[in-house]
């Protein structure tokens, strides 16, 4: 198994901006060229998720996440549990709850509403039994709290960008949950994030782009794409002394694990293991060129 997941992106999100391709089918393409294979899209809010559906249409491997992120909760105040269990329950290709989550970071005053959203979300990814896709920043002590409350070990789920500390790491994996990891951890400052790179084992770690945000070093300041995730994936790789090509496949297993899907090779154009971080650059330079 050599093919490599981006288990959280929000491809209906891509500005495409200073990109070689003026649509969505050559992001696709040039992720596939570099051995990334599957993708987690997900929809932040209602119109979001119609957006992503219609791309996702084309795809079989192209998953899908619904849910109202916690900094989209003002645009979206009229959500109905109803509804996002019908977006839900819509396909086949909807495996994941979210995202979700408390980001006290950037909207500290819409505390309280995070939180009913929260333990709403949590509730129906019971309902509907699929794993929850949490965001959470600057909210370590709320997020557990209500994690637990709420019995999200029943529905397990994956705590995606994760930036918090190597304790809020150990409680998320004592609750079964997965940390999931984007470029930020290959950003100087970040010393905290590879703390917990080396704390959490390769069996409980999935990566990610969180793209059109935070693309990693050495393509940092534009936009992000999924085949960026490559990058991710070798800084951490060299970081806990595995082969690239091992951490995809155990990472790719974990997403299998969680979501209780089966991926297949057939999607990759290229094996993982044969795509040099080099020729990703060729790749990258050539596409621009174009
Ligand atoms: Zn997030
Ligand atoms: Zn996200």
């Amino acid at each position: 198994m050599t093919f490599l997941v981006d288990s959280h992106c929000h491809l209906a999100s891509l500005s495409l901006e200073g990109k070689a391709s003026d649509n969505i089918d050559g992001i696709i393409e040039r992720a596939s060229r570099c051995g990334v294979s599957h993708f987690l899209s997900i929809a932040c809010t209602s119109e979001e998720f119609e957006k992503n559906f219609e791309i996702a249409k084309k795809y079989n491997n192209i998953y899908l996440g619904c849910g109202i992120h916690p900094l989209n909760l003002e645009d979206e105040p009229d959500w109905t549990d109803e509804r996002l269990k019908t977006n839900l329950l819509s396909s086949n290709k909807v495996i994941a709850v979210g995202e979700t989550g408390l980001d006290y970071h950037y909207a500290p005053e819409t505390k309280d509403l995070q939180i009913a959203s929260f333990v709403r979300h949590i509730g129906i990814a019971l309902d509907v039994k699929k794993p929850l896709v949490i965001h959470a920043r600057e909210a370590k002590d709320d997020t557990l709290a209500i994690l637990k409350s709420e019995n999200a070990r029943d529905s397990g789920g994956v705590i995606h960008c994760f930036t918090d500390t190597v304790d809020m790491a150990r409680a998320c994996l004592d609750l079964g949950f997965y940390i999931s990891f984007t470029g930020i951890v290959t950003f100087k400052p970040s010393d905290n994030v590879r703390e917990v790179v080396k704390y959490v084992p390769l069996d409980r770690m999935m990566v990610e782009t969180d793209c059109p945000y935070l693309a990693p070093v050495p393509v940092r300041g534009i936009e992000n794409e999924p085949s960026f995730v490559r990058y991710t994936l070798k800084y951490i790789a060299d970081f806990k002394g595995v082969s690239e090509n091992e951490l995809a496949r155990i990472t790719s297993e974990n997403f299998e694990e969680l979501y209780n899907v089966k991926l297949s090779e057939s999607y990759c154009k290229t094996k993982c293991s044969e795509v040099s971080s080099y020729k990703i650059e060729k790749i990258m330079d050539k596409d621009f060129e174009e």
